[in-house]
């Protein structure tokens, strides 16, 4: 297919955006279709009316080694909306040990903190960190306790938190090539990539609001609440795009980046294998502010909660592949959090402040080594239809980094057809 003239970019989640932004970058048409009266899909912030203030649908942190979405957040004039320490620090509090300490690698790749105790995991050794390096050799089916030993204390307090994180899945089941290849762009790029980043309002103001006004500046077109029910094929080609309001006839020089979720993937395009395991990630926002100075998040070896993040104005709890948690009443998880959210940034008051739990079932696609065999490449056999999305084969989990690149390859695959 020659180079298309105008391209209906469905979903309006951070792959849809960046598609719908590099094609607009390039001069191309663009319509953006999202089903939601909200743009950013996962990723995205609103009124939370039993808090009374903003919230993000969930804690989303990012490095500033994620080149992608380092880019996308420039190109959008949003960069300085992210906020972190000087130099990388991760904070932990070991709950049953009463244990506190701080990773902080060195800036550059050359590991010399590895070799400083005040700046490694409390009670591990330089070599301890060297059992990381085994997982460069993992094959495609190996889970992360194949490759990192479950027993020892550096999994308990490094290894088994980074991976629950990064992958959304448990250790037993996620793929220790996913993981590797994280680490690899993160812990092993040296520590100015691994610098953590959060925003400093929330994921719409950073990622979501600038990437729509710099879209509606290059002229695109952003229809929100357009939900797509189905797409009429022709021979190789997308023929129709049928939406509530409508069928939408494609002329031979329009394509269409369909960036949904996997699951309205499989339902929309005939004989499309995607992921079709998930697991769920809960988060807890407690209407407190943290004191001054104290880390933007914390992580929490031990207890139920896994990270809290100190926002504005509210504190905020991350359980990752939080499957076992979904049918525990909120009151209950609350109850259960607000200790270790108090522990943490070392609060005085004890009643449970205002909170509200967020439940998100099918957060992200299980990081599995079978899940990550179902991932689809960005082309199809329609020469005007393209995929993206955090479930296609990006080679890393499902991330606001994995989103992003995944839009730019599908809108490169467009821009580079023959004129
Ligand atoms: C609670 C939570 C915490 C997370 N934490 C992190 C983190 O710390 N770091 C990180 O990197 N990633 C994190 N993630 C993952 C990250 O949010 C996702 O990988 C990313 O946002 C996915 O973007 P996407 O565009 O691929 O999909 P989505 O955001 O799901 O976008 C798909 C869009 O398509 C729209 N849509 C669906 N059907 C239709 C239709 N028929 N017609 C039109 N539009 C349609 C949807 O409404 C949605 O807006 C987290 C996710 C969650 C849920």
């Amino acid at each position: 297919m020659s180079r298309p003239r105008r391209v209906h970019v469905v979903g309006a989640g951070l792959a849809g955006l960046a598609a719908a932004l590099r094609l607009a970058e390039s001069g191309v048409g663009v319509v953006l279709h999202e089903a939601a009266r909200q743009a950013g899909g996962r990723c995205r912030s609103y009124l939370d009316a039993t808090l009374g203030c903003r919230i993000d649908n969930g804690n989303h942190l990012f490095i500033a080694g994620n080149h992608a979405a380092m880019d996308y957040l420039r190109r959008i004039g949003a960069a300085d909306t992210l906020i972190g320490p000087d130099a990388a620090a991760y904070a932990f509090l070991d709950l049953a040990a009463d244990e506190r300490w701080t990773v902080r690698p060195n800036a550059g790749r050359l590991p010399w903190w590895l070799f400083q105790p005040s700046r490694r995991v409390a009670g591990t050794r330089a070599r301890d960190y060297l059992g990381g390096l085994s997982l460069a050799a993992a094959r495609p089916g190996d889970v992360v306790t194949d490759r990192l030993d479950p027993r020892s204390l550096i999994f308990r307090r490094l290894w088994q938190p980074l991976a629950v994180a990064a992958l959304n899945t448990e250790v037993e089941r996620g793929s220790a090539m996913l993981l590797a290849r994280l680490l690899r762009e993160s812990f092993g790029a040296g520590g100015a990539a691994c610098l953590p980043l959060v925003p400093r309002v929330g994921l719409s103001e950073s990622l979501v609001e600038p990437a729509l006004g710099r879209l509606r500046g290059l002229g695109a077109e952003l229809r929100l609440g357009s939900r797509l029910r189905a797409i009429e094929l022709a021979g190789t080609r997308v023929s129709a795009l049928a939406f509530d309001s409508g069928s939408e006839p494609l002329a031979a020089d329009e394509a269409v980046i369909l960036a949904v979720t996997a699951p309205v993937a499989a339902r929309l395009v005939p004989d499309l294998t995607v992921p079709d395991e998930f697991r769920a990630i809960v988060n807890a926002h407690s209407r407190l502010a943290a004191p001054p100075g104290a880390p933007l998040f914390i992580g929490l070896i031990g207890g139920t909660a896994e990270w809290v993040f100190r926002k504005p104005e509210v504190l905020s709890v991350t359980i990752s592949a939080a499957d076992r948690l979904i049918d525990t009443p909120a009151e209950a998880l609350a109850e259960r959090l607000w200790p270790e959210v108090r522990r943490a940034y070392g609060l005085a008051v004890s009643a449970l402040p205002p909170w509200q739990i967020v439940k998100e079932r099918r957060a992200t696609f299980a990081a599995t080594p079978a899940q990550q065999r179902r991932r689809p490449e960005a082309a199809t056999r329609w020469v005007n239809l393209l995929l993206a999305g955090d479930f296609t084969a990006t080679g890393l989990p499902a991330t606001i980094e994995g989103a992003i690149r995944s839009g730019d390859t599908a809108a490169a695959r467009l821009l580079a057809a023959h004129r």
